[in-house]
């Protein structure tokens, strides 16, 4: 892939999101080394929420593509998978960035807190969480959690790997956007 080409290429036509961390993750997406942006902005306001301080869309850096290029680059070989923590709420601005990675030919993953997966983005995807923070519940590793864990691809929710004790990955449809 001709990073510098893609550089030149991947100018931003709308409002771009801004990303308060960026870390490699090994376990958020079962099998994959996923380069992780944790979007500002998210307007959901679960309680007890562990990244409160990134609800202002004003917080951080932003995440342009010249950004995301030179992180791929940095860990070229490494990556399989790009996962936005958020960004739903700036679908244009995301969708830009999914097909960039769909150009670098890393997989892409999105955790949404919203029930559904925004229809529009799902082309873009590869895998998808749904759900909003319920304490209550328990994350995605609890079996009683709300949160789904879903395969686009091959159509299997993951939840069960995530488990203490895991079991296999089932079918599942995803949940698409109300019509
Ligand atoms: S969806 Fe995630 S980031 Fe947004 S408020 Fe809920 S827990 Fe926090």
């Amino acid at each position: 892939m001709v990073f510098s080409t893609l550089t030149q290429a991947a100018q931003p036509s709308t409002t771009a999101l801004r990303f308060t961390a960026c870390n490699v993750l090994l376990q958020e997406i079962p099998g994959e080394v996923s380069l992780a942006y944790l979007i500002s902005g998210c307007p959901l306001g679960c309680k007890g929420c562990h990244s409160a301080d990134s609800w202002s869309a004003q917080q951080g850096e932003v995440l342009s593509a010249a950004r995301l290029l030179a992180d791929a680059e940095k860990y070229r070989g490494l990556l399989s998978c790009v996962l936005m923590l958020g960004g739903e709420w700036q679908p244009g601005a995301l969708s830009e960035l999914l097909q960039l990675c769909r150009q670098l030919e890393l997989k892409t993953a999105l955790y949404t807190g919203l029930p559904y997966c925004p229809s529009a983005l799902l082309p873009l995807l590869d895998y998808v969480k749904t759900g909003p923070w319920q304490a209550e519940l328990g994350g995605i590793n609890s079996p009683t959690s709300n949160q789904r864990l879903y395969d686009l691809k091959r159509q299997l929710c993951l939840n069960p790997l995530l488990w203490p004790d895991p079991a296999p990955a089932y079918p599942a449809k995803p949940a698409l956007a109300p019509a």
